[in-house]
């Protein structure tokens, strides 16, 4: 990692579809052609983000071609996840669409909102996991939901869930570098995957993450247990629960 780490894939980027975020999808792909990066998500915010797209936006993704001047595009959403019995705003039917599941708290949809308990935050994580087929837990190292991340990587570990490092909550202060740390000492601890990624609002920062990099460098974390550090691992995962899509 001496040049920091190379993401081959982006798997948390937004477009204008989410209107926080300034880039279309076509910006997005041609910038991650241009500096290498072979697939990105496209993870447009749930409905219960107050700028998010309409559920047509999800319902209508198959227009898009799987590939955009060259790059893979998993068709995702970055659904939040809406109160600690681990609810998600997009209804299932809606869900049944999606290639690439992103759950995330954010504190805006939640009344009178003020930091909740370790332990409560991790159970809504663990229901969450009982109900959906998460691909990857948005930035759980935010400051505004601290989780127990033993239970956590444990957790996501057995069904195979990624947990992410997200350079844009870093680079925000939203998530300190004492959860980063020790979030990646728990996955490390049990074998529990990560994804690290731009979470992009804009396209220049597609495939970009070194505040991340020096993270993982501090803590010593196996490049093996980086899903998007290498585009095959992340192909045979995608494989296994969507054969037909190929990335
Ligand atoms: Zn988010
Ligand atoms: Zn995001």
């Amino acid at each position: 990692m001496t040049n920091g780490l190379f993401l081959e894939a982006d798997l948390h980027t937004h477009t204008v579809a989410s209107t926080h975020a300034f880039s279309t999808i076509t910006e997005n792909c041609e910038y991650a052609s241009q500096i290498g990066v072979k697939c990105i998500a496209l993870t447009d915010h749930g409905m219960a983000m107050p700028d998010s797209p309409h559920v047509w936006h999800f319902e209508n993704m198959r227009v898009l071609p799987r590939k955009i001047r060259g790059v893979s595009v998993l068709k995702g959403v970055e659904a939040n996840i809406l109160n600690y019995d681990g609810n998600l705003d997009v209804p299932e039917k809606h869900l049944a669409n999606i290639e690439w599941l992103v759950a995330s708290y954010h504190r805006y949809y939640f009344e009178n909102f003020a930091v909740a308990d370790k332990k409560t935050v991790t159970e809504g994580y663990l229901k969450l996991f009982e109900r959906y087929g998460v691909d990857l837990v948005g930035h759980p190292t935010t400051k505004n939901f601290p989780a127990d991340w033993d239970i956590l990587a444990k957790a996501a570990a057995e069904r195979g869930i990624l947990l992410e490092l997200n350079e844009s909550s870093v680079a925000t202060g939203k998530s300190p570098r004492e959860n980063v740390l020790a979030m990646l000492s728990a996955c490390k601890k049990y074998g529990c995957e990560i994804a690290v990624d731009s979470d992009a609002h804009f396209w220049s920062a597609i495939g970009s993450a070194p505040l991340s990099s020096k993270l993982l460098e501090e803590a010593g974390f196996p490049t093996e247990l980086i899903v998007n550090a290498d585009i095959d691992r992340l192909r045979e995962r995608v494989h296994k629960k969507h054969p037909e899509i190929e990335i």
